[in-house]
């Protein structure tokens, strides 16, 4: 290497970092302060039968068999039906309360013990409750 290639090298690294400086200096002060940003994704969305009682985070669902193109679908992990998602386990028990606020005491109570176990019907999960735990259902759910 020539000193003229070293010389016009070491030229491109002065500009190089006049210029950063001058970026960093446009950025304001507070670019200074920024670092990247460490996070770890949580999904916390909640998922649960659309024909079935099963319900639980979504990092428990389960998938349908593969298509001929090799696609699948998230299901119930027991009976493979399709599910419904809410957002979060706070979406999910608002709606919960909510049904349970409309005439349904203890709604909460057996949907919390209900998370994981799939059902065909509501009327068999809440039959199972009363055999498991003595708890009769009242409102429209025990119907
Ligand atoms: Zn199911």
């Amino acid at each position: 290497m020539t000193t003229n290639r070293k010389a016009r090298r070491k030229q491109r690294a002065i500009d190089r970092e006049v210029l950063h400086r001058k970026m960093r200096a446009a950025a304001g002060p507070q670019a200074e302060e920024m670092r990247p940003i460490e996070t770890t994704f949580v999904d916390k969305r909640i998922a649960c039968g659309a024909r079935c009682t099963w319900w639980d985070g979504i990092a428990n669902v389960g998938l349908t068999p593969p298509t001929s193109t090799g696609n699948r679908l998230p299901c119930c992990p027991n009976c493979r039906r399709m599910l419904f998602e809410y957002s979060d386990e706070q979406a999910w028990f608002e709606s919960v309360d909510r049904h349970e606020a409309r005439g349904n005491p203890g709604y909460r109570k057996f949907v919390e013990w209900l998370r994981g176990k799939c059902f065909d019907t509501v009327t068999d999960a809440v039959n199972a409750y009363a055999e498991e735990t003595g708890i009769v259902m009242g409102g429209s759910v025990g119907k």
